[in-house]
């Protein structure tokens, strides 16, 4: 049966597959595709952690048999039989090696997905007695995962290949036999680690039950480029592995199970997009000037010095900002050390750099915390604490001098090979700019005394905390230039959490307090004559590239994916015509309605 699901839209487009279920487990696993070569080793990665468990029971068992009533009660060895039980049902045994043959799943990913299939099995038991084995299912599977660390295969990102069945020729309107359907991830949430994991993919598009327009998960969506939705609250509960949905990344909906008319309806849509995008591409060689003349700077976001590669190829002109903490999270999954160490930083770096072919590369220092854990064991012990207001970016950078000094040498050797800009996120106090200052004077003192080679970079100080906004003289006098972070201005001025999707009707950039302290960080840089630029969600999103044009904005940088549109407005844009609109928007008590009449 058809039905809908409703979320935020959050990465534009229609994808239209089968549902590949990710489910949270507590303990952290590592989600990735394996090469059809190494299905025997992660079925035997399975065999031989069962076999372990079945041991461990097994020792479980003969100790208990050993106590007495008064030390171990009998229902304890009860229970350890339903776990050895559970342990080799075939149930549990066979569906992890389909996910295994038939996904190309790895190992801990197929268990979680095959404990999902049984729970839900559990879930729906009348007898009590029985539903209640789900939680002794998911302990056995834990201790299974356990078994499995430290035995994690090498990641090897490869598309999945599943065979067909006679059910997909009865959904797919476009059935024919060498046809692969495409997958479309379904998750409660995934951490930025997981994204950063399915990006080498081929996802036609995800859905997730939690987030917020501009939380991390959505920030990857959007540079991975496939429709996708957020804040869908159940979804992952009302949709089964393998079920058709379609998602619609322009209206925030996920259609499960939909219709043959609807999937032709949807079809439609699609081809529309592909041909949108295809006239859109033609813009790629054509330099962003404006029709009276301003040239403008359309710079790209990256989180890998990979993602360059996307970014040149979208015309880019530089790279506005490198999330440089995603070479520093999930590292723990798979079995690497903790941090990333000063070599193999420089390399990134400097992959980053020529990546960009001699245009200039931002890199901004490593900002974890909030939702971009490091690891989900950091995630799990900041629970009880508000993270988005706690140890986060340079916070957590001077609270560690030593892997901050690590992070500035190796940003500065890089230098020497290209234009480098340093970029410091989430500043506020004065203490904290003469701190992070002196930093950069004391890696380049150590460079110097061990003789190694380093290059100039230009400093600068990302404004997203209203604190920031309000002192810009400050600002303005320790640093070459400034970028507007707008994802943490906004929920730092409205104190709204960027992830939480209960309170996302209220995320609001056109806010006149937001709008009021975007406006006077551009003024006050023009007035000094200082580089400033955009690096939030805002700069991407094409509803307000003519408002920051109109307030004197010439630099934006965004996923390399939306540069094409935004050229296109930047083209068609007179800023003679917008400089006063700009300022009635910005006098306006509804800034949203301004923006819509012009
Ligand atoms: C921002 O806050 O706008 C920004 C660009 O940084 P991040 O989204 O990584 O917090
Ligand atoms: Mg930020």
């Amino acid at each position: 049966m058809t039905f809908v699901v409703h979320g935020l839209p959050v990465a534009r487009g229609i994808a239209i597959g089968r549902a590949v279920l990710v489910v949270s487990s507590r303990i952290d696993v590592a989600h990735y595709f394996i090469k059809p070569e190494q299905v025997e080793t992660e079925i035997d990665r399975v065999r031989m952690a069962r076999n372990a468990v079945a041991e461990e029971l097994h020792k479980l068992q003969a100790s208990v048999a050993l106590m007495g009533p008064n030390d171990a009660p009998h229902e304890l060895s009860a229970l350890l039989d339903v776990h050895q039980m559970l342990l080799q049902d075939e149930v549990l045994t066979g569906g992890v090696k389909h996910w295994i043959v038939e996904r190309l799943y790895n190992a801990e990913w197929a268990l979680t997905t095959q404990l999902e299939v049984v729970a839900r099995q559990f879930d729906e038991m009348e007898d009590e007695y029985l539903r209640e084995r789900k939680a002794d299912l998911e302990q056995v599977v834990e201790r299974l995962l356990h078994r499995m660390k430290g035995t994690a295969a090498v990641l090897a990102p490869t598309p999945p290949r599943r065979k067909r069945t006679a059910e997909d020729d009865d959904h797919d309107p476009t059935a024919n036999d060498a046809f692969d359907a495409p997958l479309v991830l379904i998750a409660h949430d995934l951490s930025p680690a997981d994204m950063l994991q399915f990006k080498k993919s081929v996802f036609a598009g995800f859905v997730t039950d939690v987030g917020g327009r501009t939380s991390h998960t959505a920030i990857i969506a959007r540079s991975m480029d496939i429709p996708a939705v957020v804040g869908a609250r159940s979804a992952s509960q009302l949709v089964r592995q393998d079920d058709w949905v379609i998602i619609d990344g322009d209206a925030g909906v996920m259609i499960v199970d939909p219709s043959p008319i609807i999937l032709a309806e949807y079809g439609f849509k699609q081809r529309q997009g592909d041909l949108e995008r295809g006239r859109l591409s033609r813009l790629r060689h054509k330099p962003a000037v404006t029709l009276d003349g301003q040239r403008v700077d359309l710079l790209a976001n990256i989180e890998m010095p990979e993602d360059t590669l996307g970014a040149v190829k979208a015309g880019a002109v530089g790279v506005g900002l490198f999330r440089s903490e995603f070479l520093f999270m999930g590292r723990e999954s798979h079995n690497l050390s903790r941090l990333p160490d000063e070599e193999e930083q420089y390399q990134a770096y400097l992959r980053a750099v020529e990546g960009m072919k001699g245009m200039p590369v931002t890199i901004r220092t490593i900002d974890v915390g909030a939702d971009k854990p490091l690891d989900s064991k950091s995630q799990r012990e900041d629970n009880h604490l508000n993270p988005a207001l706690g140890l986060r970016a340079i916070r957590w950078s001077l609270a560690d001098p030593a892997m901050f000094l690590t992070q500035l040498r190796a940003i500065l050797r890089a230098a020497a090979h290209g234009e480098i800009h340093l970029l410091i996120p989430m500043l506020a106090h004065v203490s904290e700019i003469r701190q992070t200052l002196s930093l950069v004077d004391f890696a380049r003192a150590e460079l110097d005394n061990r003789g190694a080679v380093h290059g100039p970079v230009k400093l600068g100080a990302m404004i997203e905390i209203p604190a920031a906004a309000l002192t810009l003289k400050t600002f303005l006098k320790h640093f070459d230039f400034l970028s507007i972070g707008t994802n943490d201005l906004i929920q730092y001025t409205l104190a709204i959490d960027r992830a939480d999707e209960s309170v996302a009707h209220l995320y609001d950039p056109c806010h006149p307090a937001v709008l009021r302290l975007v406006a006077d960080t551009i003024a006050e840089c023009r007035r000094q004559g200082k580089g400033v630029s955009v690096c939030g969600e805002m700069a991407g999103d094409v509803a307000f590239t003519r408002l920051l044009l109109g307030l004197g904005l010439r630099s934006f940088s965004m996923h390399p994916s939306q540069i094409l549109a935004v050229k296109q407005e930047v083209l068609r844009a007179d800023t003679t015509k917008l400089e006063a609109w700009a300022q009635e928007v910005l006098e306006s008590e509804n800034p949203a309605a301004a923006l819509v009449r012009v």
